[in-house]
């Protein structure tokens, strides 16, 4: 078999879910959209069932799956429903939908059921993305709240740049968000990871930490707490060809690595299919037997090649760490011009296999 997979630890998950409920006091929802940010939802989310106030995900089909997997405690969808259809199954599945548009609302005016179903309501409070204006939530929230069933409870918005830690584009949405709630009498949810971690004062009712439940580092610059945060995924491969090479020879598709002494390249089973960026540069770290080596030539989709001139110890069959418990997806991001985000949600084709 391909010696390429993803491990996946449990145990890191729940311990980094409980510091986010610390840190942010009150409900927290782990977000475990688009597969637990490529972690696998159903074993991510049965992980964390019995310590998890609720679940996030971002639709219908996402909800659906962690209920036909026994979740039961609640789970939001971040876009609340598209159709009148998925607004039916919201009833029967006891989904909370997020409203975020008036077309929304008329769904559920067309739709008023005997059956009570717990709606958030979306605030654009200055993304400006989706969301009701700071002039019309009033007025939402008052159809809402006149449709038969509609248990309104939340509000909720969502910062654009609470990754810069504290500032004031950020603090004048906060503001925003919490006289909207106060007027409108509603719980209130604002905080993604960089705001639980940034602005852990913050202290709203629900918050809905993603990527640091996975151990990333969602600030802009490196944070203290992060420190506390034990990474999930590990994306380990093999060692399956080692070259030595004289000065002068180039690596790989279009040849961007030439060796500047003799050298010797490790091959290494993963690509840009698994997931690895493709856009990753030269010098990008790879850990080969624990030690730093550094990425040499383009990504194939299958394979890449790494300069372990500097690891005298590396053979075939030497085991390798593409990002994980010691060498950080964050550092790996930033030699792709991407994100840990980016990273995990991309990881395909190699088995996850979960250590608990
Ligand atoms: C994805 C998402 C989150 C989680 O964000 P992280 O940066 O991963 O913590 C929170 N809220 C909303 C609305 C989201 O879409």
């Amino acid at each position: 078999m391909r010696p390429s997979f993803a491990s996946i630890d449990l145990a890191a998950l729940q311990h980094n879910y409980q510091l986010a409920r610390q840190l942010a006091r009150g409900y927290s929802l782990a977000v475990v959209k688009a597969d637990a940010y490529g972690h696998g939802a159903v074993a991510c989310a049965r992980a964390l069932a019995a310590v998890a106030d609720g679940f996030a995900v971002s639709c219908l089909q996402e909800a659906l799956q962690l209920r036909a997997a026994g979740i039961d405690g609640p789970i939001v969808l971040l876009e609340g429903f598209f159709t009148a259809d998925e607004l039916k199954l919201c009833y029967r599945h006891r989904l909370w939908p997020v409203i975020h548009a008036h077309w929304q609302i008329e769904l559920l005016e067309q739709q008023a059921q005997e059956q009570q179903l717990v709606c958030w309501i979306k605030l654009d409070s200055g993304m400006h993305r989706v969301g009701f204006f700071p002039a019309e939530i009033g007025a939402a929230c008052q159809r809402l709240r006149a449709c038969a069933g509609i248990d309104l409870q939340v509000l909720m918005t969502h910062l654009a740049r609470a990754d810069e830690g504290p500032n004031p584009a950020a603090s004048q949405q906060i503001d925003c968000a919490r006289n909207m709630a106060q007027q409108q009498r509603l719980a209130l949810s604002l905080s993604n990871s960089a705001a639980v971690l940034g602005w852990p004062q913050l202290h709203a009712t629900w918050s809905r930490p993603g990527i640091m439940l996975y151990g990333a580092n969602p600030m802009l610059r490196p944070h203290e707490l992060v420190a506390s945060l034990r990474p999930v995924m590990s994306l380990q491969s093999q060692v399956i060809a080692l070259r030595e090479l004289p000065a002068g020879e180039a690596v790989g598709y279009g040849g961007r690595f030439v060796t500047r002494t003799r050298s010797r390249v490790a091959i290494v089973a993963i690509g840009y299919a698994d997931g690895y960026p493709r856009h990753a540069v030269d010098g990008t770290p790879v850990l080969v037997d624990g030690q730093r080596a550094r990425l040499a030539g383009r990504v194939s989709m299958d394979m890449l090649a790494v300069d372990v001139t500097e690891v005298p110890q590396a053979k075939v069959g030497s085991k390798v760490e593409l990002w994980g418990k010691q060498l950080a997806a964050d550092e790996v991001a930033q030699h792709a011009d991407t994100i840990s985000y980016c990273l995990f949600t991309a990881v395909r084709r190699v088995p996850l296999l979960y250590d608990q």
